[in-house]
């Protein structure tokens, strides 16, 4: 298998998709009709319907020389799926389009694809469909997800109240640390092919980076707890930059606290070897893929005992701005790149 390399323009395109395809069932009532025909056809059965896409390209998203293609399958539609999550919506179906340059061979397309399934099976989404193309500039990968819910559950960046208390899943600033431990030993190995990278120690970190996870847990179980978050958002880019579009939306100013915010220990003490402050690492790191929300004092307490949702902080009036109690007894302002004298290098 290994060795092994079938040209694409062997199978040629139906076949290739014939071959993605035998490995996929479908899962949900919603799917009618999936991969084969024209269009694959949906039933909503009375929910609201949510659709989202993000792109993938190699080179800006992504470096194949430490991303395995299977994590990268299942990157695609976890990130995906994190969208439909932060809509507090359930995930059932995702479209997977490629552009694949010469250099990618049949058993190439199938290691990404066992990536995909793994995503799918994990968080029961059916792959419906998607477009398959030849690609100039390298890898292209794009996925739409869609997903149901209940009217009265869509959670919006908008909703944010006065005096809500400010919540995050999980621990913070992992997947960017990680991401500069993969480019140290890129480098390491790029100028010393003998030296094996080291990763070990790293293992945490660097999971987070290639094989990120979407929240959908914590969907089920604010469904589960009677919860509707007021203001909910996945952090793709960074905990400042979320909050600041939770603020803006939803025209309320935000308090965080330094001391709450949520980082491992790995994450803690690599960010530390690598000179990087870990508070702006989980500030303006990106890619964690947790839940930003805000929810009333009422719900707050029944989330007391949920060991993995952190309060960070409370919703305040627009006029007091957004603001970080630093560990000092400071307070800054969040920007989008933590506030200044952290600027990223
Ligand atoms: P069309 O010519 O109508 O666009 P295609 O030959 O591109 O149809 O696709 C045939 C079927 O295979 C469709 O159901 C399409 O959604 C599906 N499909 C094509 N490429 C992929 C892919 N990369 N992953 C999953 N399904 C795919
Ligand atoms: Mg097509």
């Amino acid at each position: 298998m290994e060795n092994k390399r079938t040209e694409i323009s062997d199978l040629g395109e139906f076949g290739l998709i014939d071959r993605i395809s035998q490995n996929f069932t479908s899962v949900n009532n919603e799917t009618e009709l999936g991969i084969g025909d024209d269009a694959a056809v949906l039933n909503s059965l009375g929910s609201r319907i949510i659709v989202t896409s993000d792109m993938l390209l190699e080179g800006v998203h992504f470096d194949l020389s430490f991303t395995p293609l299977q994590h990268l399958g299942y990157k695609a539609v976890a990130v995906n799926v994190s969208d439909v999550a932060a809509m507090n919506a359930i995930p059932k179906q995702i479209t997977v389009n490629l552009g694949l340059s010469n250099r990618f061979s049949v058993e190439a397309v199938d290691e990404f694809y066992k990536g995909v399934k793994a995503a799918c099976d994990n968080y029961k989404v059916d792959l419906i469909g998607g477009d398959t193309t030849s690609s100039m500039s390298g890898l292209v990968i794009s996925v739409t997800a869609i997903g149901m819910v209940g009217q009265d559950k869509i959670t919006k960046r908008s909703g944010a109240k006065e005096k809500d208390v400010i919540c995050v899943t999980g621990d913070l600033g992992a997947a960017f640390i990680g991401l500069q431990i993969l480019e140290r030993e890129k480098q390491v190995f790029m100028a010393n092919p003998d030296m094996q990278p080291q990763l070990d120690k790293y293992d945490y970190i660097v999971q987070r980076q290639l094989k990120p996870e979407a929240r959908m847990g914590v969907v089920h179980e604010l469904a589960e707890l009677d919860i509707v978050p007021s203001s909910m958002i996945d952090i793709s880019d960074g905990l400042a930059s979320e909050l600041l579009h939770l603020s803006r939306q939803s025209g309320m100013g935000m308090k965080i606290y330094e001391d709450k915010l949520p980082i491992d220990k790995q994450t803690y003490d690599t960010a530390v070897e690598l000179g990087i402050d870990p508070t702006t690492a989980a500030l303006n790191g990106g890619e964690d893929y947790e839940l930003l929300f805000t929810v009333s004092m009422d719900d707050m307490e029944k989330l007391k005992k949920h060991a993995d949702i952190h309060f960070i902080g409370y919703v305040q009036s627009s006029d007091k701005g957004n603001i970080m109690a630093t560990k000092g007894g400071n307070e800054v302002e969040v920007t989008a790149q933590g506030w200044s004298h952290f600027k990223k290098p």
